[in-house]
């Protein structure tokens, strides 16, 4: 099995120079193996050259609730007003052979040991978000593997279990062990982090030390907020980008 670095990336949402600026820095660092957990559409102005760059990038790609909604043709009543507004954009946007794999993405996916879902290991097709312990130990309890790592939150964290209890436990660029125990991990969103950092945010996995490091890289969020406003999607997708909400 190849024990090299993996990066996980989660939450593109569309958004390039946040997902040009990742693969720069995955590649400064030395380069490493690519997984995605999904929502590389939705919001942003970008869906088709995120799609091309994540297709030709990750070895693995789960599918998260805006790439099922933008590559289907069902209601979107489910999501806030802009969400909805923003997926409906890129439907018209995308080709079909690009709403084809969309859809086709699986839920879930193993690689070297590892899962990977974007809402919940329990019922991931429900998309409900993991956001407190409770929800945490649930998925904790559908894991296939020792560690998983989910998205849809886009913030940064670790739910670890600790004999009886789950602790929650912050990431950053110090290595964090996961030798021991169940545990479920969170890389941030790529392109519309929500933890007030607008930075972009990513995991590295270093499986032979069993380390993960969360990683910032700065990328032109004015950029992004400018295509926004420009391909007449909603301004405020554009501006919450400033403020990393
Ligand atoms: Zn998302």
């Amino acid at each position: 099995m190849d024990s090299g670095p993996i990066a996980v990336i989660s939450d593109v949402h569309s958004n390039l120079p946040a997902l040009e600026a990742v693969l720069s820095e995955i590649d400064r660092r030395g380069g490493a193996r690519i997984v995605c957990l999904g929502d590389i559409v939705g919001y942003g102005p970008e869906p088709s050259a995120c799609l091309a760059m994540v297709r030709a990038r990750a070895e693995a790609v789960v599918q998260g609730n805006h790439d099922e909604a933008a590559g289907g043709d069902g209601a979107l009543d489910s999501f806030a007003a802009e969400a909805g507004q923003a997926l409906a954009w890129t439907r018209r946007r995308l080709g079909e052979a690009e709403k084809i794999y969309l859809r086709s993405l699986p839920l879930t996916a193993q690689v070297s040991g590892f899962s990977l879902v974007h809402a919940n290991f329990f019922a991931p097709q429900s998309w409900g978000y993991i956001l407190k312990e409770p929800d945490a130990g649930l998925s904790l309890k559908f894991l296939p593997a020792r560690i998983g790592f989910f998205g849809h939150t886009h913030r940064p964290l670790v739910y670890a279990r600790k004999g009886k209890r789950i602790v929650r436990e912050p990431l950053s660029e110090r290595p964090f062990s996961f030798s021991a125990g169940r545990l479920l991990a969170n890389p941030g969103s790529v392109g519309q982090p929500r933890d007030r950092d607008p930075r972009a945010a990513f995991l590295l996995v270093d499986p032979a030390a069993e380390t993960i490091r969360l990683v910032r890289v700065e990328y032109d969020h004015r950029r992004t907020c400018r295509d926004i406003r420009a391909a007449g999607l909603p301004g405020i997708l554009g501006e919450r980008l400033a403020l990393g909400i």
